[in-house]
């Protein structure tokens, strides 16, 4: 599972890895928690949802299909709730 910005930045804000340093330390954690078949899509899908919906500035939060699943969009939540 190559590494790229994209890959590390979505799977840092989704929660697929935790507290993940490096694009190495990122790949160790998604390798050991998806099934081996499903790498491959996973790694493209990944990338695409870095690219055009998870993007490094602003993400498009209002848009996206999984904030169910996100821990950013989680967190995010908590704080709009508090302030
Ligand atoms: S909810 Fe927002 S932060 Fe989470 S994956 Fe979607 S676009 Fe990215």
């Amino acid at each position: 599972m190559p590494v790229d910005t994209h890959v590390f930045r979505v799977a840092a804000r989704i929660g697929l890895s935790n507290q993940a340093k490096t694009p190495l330390e990122t790949e160790k954690q998604l390798v050991q928690n998806i099934p081996e078949h499903l790498l491959s899509k996973a790694h493209h899908w990944l990338i695409l949802h870095g690219r055009y919906t998870c993007v490094a500035r602003k993400p498009k939060c209002e848009t996206c299909g999984i904030t169910t699943a996100c821990k950013y969009y989680q967190n995010l939540s908590k704080k709009e709730v508090i302030s």
